[in-house]
């Protein structure tokens, strides 16, 4: 028997029995004629003595020998400790240690096994197996494991059945690009890693399963953002016979337990949202809601004067800083370079200071009177002593900079708590987007979505202007799920394959099959992906899902540690029938 009790478990109640423990050395005192060893497990620490009057010389040499992270097996008895370390709960005891056993050595590890360790991120991740072992990692992964038992109680007792479903499947355009797999049985053929179960989700419903959901792995073949991850995890749902209201409320329902049962926080209903409102109020669409400096829309107030910058701009709005106003000249000089990093892009700032007296004080103080600038401040819901920060420009781009304003200086203020917790629906989302760069529309969503009741009309004359059944769950202003209800049945799919740029031939021959299963009974069906690592990682109180996954890629896609992707050597390429000329 390796161990009758584990690491963090023996308490003053436990003192003379004999006990059998194992672990890593953490850490060893030597003090001459006594040493003291923490052994650490999964567990916690406790605290070994060898003592050479109490025990034996030869003893305390072997403690001597051991190095930091070998893992030792040691037999001794529970001892009371003459000075207690009241911030460890195995602190008021220790183990005199009897035998010891050396079950593996271990070379110095490359950076400390400590909460706050010496070792960069890079040599972490390439020994991810000794970051695995300190607290803050393995916590992360134990809180994950938490979260997904959670996820998984609420949803079976719900009644909704998990599924898997295929890894190697067909290339479905979802707005990023597939990983592919070549196939060796079918020469010159490849699958695709799916970017989300999105079609056989919806399958199953055409096939009766009613409820299902899966915890799967998805990948997506996308230019790396910072914390994105090229394969994540999703909560993937979905549910036949339903409209949007009933998706909502069963999803408000499972993020509602995640609260309660993870975080202790109790909220009553969701506050919901328009797209729409949700640009106008906070330019963005996972507005952060925990915080005010809501967008105040200027052009009625701040145009048709002598300012050619605001009366040329298709939008003009701002937003109040509070307690702004203490900021000198030279941090608010620092701000407006700031908006006009290329990561933001703004032109320019315009500011407006709030004094304490009323009075305000702007940087175009030559076109605008006194009255003017109040309007403006009532506007914002600028109170004294705040700083407002005006943009203008073109609508979309002016709304981003504004927001990533915003979310800037809410961070800076610690306006951010990661305690607080504020969901929202985001609902009525348009159901096309144009691309810029091509000139055309693509699906917002994607190509499954159902336009709103009525409106399917409005897209030959307005595309734009559709909206669709679509819904995002945000969470302190991250989009932490997302659906829509789907298109059930053949004609529309196909009006709305046509509008995103197919032609008959080659929506048959990516969707073929869905469009066959619509005409075999398809029930009305709806559903939502969850991004399980960005939930996990803001429900542990951090935005970065790095610590939450075991072993991560790096910022290039990158396993540093097994050293992936790699060259394959030619035999196999050959057997692949893929020639790769570098
Ligand atoms: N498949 C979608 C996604 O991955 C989610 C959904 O529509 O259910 O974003």
């Amino acid at each position: 028997m390796y161990r009758s009790h584990n690491c963090g478990e023996l308490r003053e109640s436990h003192i003379s029995q004999g006990v059998t423990l194992s672990g890593w050395v953490h850490k060893i005192r030597d003090k001459g004629f006594v040493a003291w060893v923490d052994l650490r497990d999964r567990y916690g620490i406790t605290q070994l003595v060898f003592d050479e009057d109490r025990t034996s010389s030869e003893l305390l040499e072997q403690a001597r020998n051991l190095g930091r992270e070998f893992v030792v097996q040691v037999r001794g008895e529970v001892i009371e400790r003459a000075s207690k370390n009241p911030n460890i709960p195995t602190g008021n005891i220790e183990v005199l240690v009897e035998e010891v056993v050396v079950l593996n050595e271990s070379q110095t590890p490359p950076f400390t096994i400590e909460d706050e360790t010496d070792g960069g991120e890079d040599i972490r991740m390439k020994y991810r197996y000794l970051d695995i072992r300190r607290n803050p990692v393995k916590d992360s992964l134990i809180f994950r494991s938490k979260v997904t038992m959670e996820v998984r109680k609420y949803l079976s007792e719900e009644g909704f059945i998990e599924v898997e479903t295929p890894y190697l499947i067909k290339s479905t355009p979802e707005g990023a690009r597939d990983f592919v797999v070549p196939s060796r049985m079918n020469e010159g053929q490849f699958y695709a890693l799916p970017q989300s179960p999105q079609t056989f989700k919806q399958l199953l419903m055409v096939g009766g399963l009613d409820k299902y959901f899966q915890i799967v792995k998805c990948f997506r073949d996308e230019d790396l953002r910072a914390d994105r991850q090229p394969e994540f995890t999703q909560i993937d749902c979905e549910m036949a016979f339903v409209e949007q209201e009933d998706i909502l409320s069963a999803f408000e329902g499972l993020t509602k337990h995640l609260l309660h049962e993870i975080k202790g926080v109790d909220i009553e209903t969701f506050p919901r949202m328009t797209y729409d409102e949700a640009m106008k109020r906070y330019g963005n669409d996972k507005p952060d809601i925990r915080f005010g400096m809501e967008f105040g829309e200027l052009n009625d107030i701040a145009q048709h004067k002598a300012f050619n910058v605001f009366n040329s701009a298709e939008l003009v709005v701002g937003i109040a800083v509070p307690g702004g106003n203490s900021f000198t000249r030279k941090e608010i000089d620092k701000l407006t370079d700031w908006v006009k990093r290329p990561q933001v892009g703004a032109l320019g700032m315009v500011y407006c200071r709030s004094n304490d007296d009323g009075s305000f004080k702007s940087s175009v103080d030559k076109f605008y009177s006194q009255e003017d600038l109040s309007k403006w401040a009532e506007r914002m819901g600028a109170k004294a002593g705040d700083l407002m920060c005006i943009l203008s420009g073109e609508q979309n781009k002016v709304r981003a900079q504004l927001s990533a304003l915003r979310m800037e200086m809410a961070e800076r203020l610690g306006l951010r708590n990661p305690e607080e917790f504020a969901p929202l629906w985001v609902i009525d989302f348009p159901l096309l987007e144009l691309d810029e760069e091509t000139g055309h529309y693509h699906a917002m969503h994607h190509p499954f979505t159902s336009p709103k009741p009525g409106q399917l009309e409005l897209l030959d004359s307005e595309p734009g202007a559709v909206r669709a059944n679509a819904y995002d769950l945000v969470l302190n202003g991250n989009e932490i799920g997302g659906g829509s209800i789907r298109i059930h049945d053949k004609e529309t799919q196909a009006v709305m394959f046509k509008h995103l740029g197919f032609t008959p031939e080659e929506a048959k021959a990516q969707f073929g099959f869905l469009m066959d299963a619509f005409q075999y009974g398809a029930p009305p069906h709806g559903g939502i992906a969850f991004g399980l690592d960005r939930l996990v990682a803001i429900l542990g109180g951090q935005e970065t899902i790095r610590d939450f996954i075991a072993f991560p890629k790096n910022n290039s896609g990158r396993d540093v540690m097994i050293d992936a992707p790699s060259p394959i050597d030619s035999a196999q390429l050959k057997e692949l029938n893929l020639k790769i000329d570098l």
